[in-house]
């Protein structure tokens, strides 16, 4: 079973939501796993609210190095310091992923990275390169974004999920979303190309051509949201039997 927990949806620097933030639970075979799909400046409280044992989480996928998706690591990794933290944690993402995290903890609280106190282990996963851990196949394509973004399909078993991270779908990123049970999309504007970022229409469009059966719009616009949330019938007949939705923070789907 996973299950799946929106604990931000929202874009950059919307006053009203935290940036988008997800937590995926999976009680495979093996002992249960806690991850985070990226975890921007505002989305460590979230995090918190959710889960304040320090010790629970294993892994941290981070999409891409914008500031909303992971400039929160170094809030995480302190407040598990401070509770006492043992357990090793695991970051995954593209090329670059262990400086990037080691230059914003020297940043944010100079000369903690050498006190903190458990291990942070680190995995790239790229396109031709992907990843089995936690009883998980993490694989990875490139989507169309201003900085170099990758799309996330986690697969477990028969199930598989896929995270856009920011960034419209390309080719290689409509084949590696083919099949899979849940697609978590950003969707920055309605319908009008924004250049690199998806549209909730071309979401619809995306997720319908790749067989999901459920699609989970994050990251819109601030000032588009209300403007999705008005239109719904609209886009969810356009849906058809897509199973669409807009989820708030602390929305929740078990697949
Ligand atoms: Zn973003
Ligand atoms: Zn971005």
């Amino acid at each position: 079973m996973i299950e799946v927990v929106f604990l931000g949806v929202g874009e950059a620097f919307d006053e009203k939501l935290p940036n988008t933030s997800i937590l995926i639970r999976y009680k495979g075979s093996t002992s249960p796993v806690t991850l985070l799909l990226d975890c921007g400046f505002t989305a460590p409280p979230q995090f918190w609210s959710e889960e304040p044992d320090a010790d629970i989480l294993d892994g941290i996928w981070i999409s891409h190095f914008h500031g909303d998706h992971c400039l929160g690591i170094p809030a995480l990794l302190v407040r598990f310091w401070e509770e006492g933290r043992k357990k090793a944690l695991t970051l995954l993402g593209q090329k670059g992923i262990a400086t990037f995290i080691r230059t914003s903890l020297d940043l944010a609280y100079p000369g903690m990275y050498e006190r903190l106190g458990f291990p942070l282990k680190y995995l790239e996963v790229e396109p031709e390169k992907e990843v089995t851990i936690f009883g998980l196949v993490f694989q990875a394509a490139v989507n169309s974004h201003s900085q170099r973004d990758l799309a996330l399909k986690i697969n477990a078993k028969e199930k598989s999920i896929y995270y856009s991270g920011d960034g419209k779908a390309t080719p290689e990123s409509m084949v590696l979303a083919k099949g899979s049970q849940l697609i978590i999309h950003e969707a920055f504007s309605l319908e009008a190309e924004v250049p690199g970022h998806g549209t909730v229409t071309g979401s619809i469009k995306m997720a319908k051509e790749c067989g999901a059966s459920n699609l989970a719009l994050v990251h819109i616009q601030r000032k588009v949201r209300s403007q999705v949330i008005d239109e719904m019938q609209r886009f969810t007949h356009m849906a058809g039997s897509l199973n669409l939705m807009v989820p708030e923070p602390g929305f929740r789907i078990a697949l």
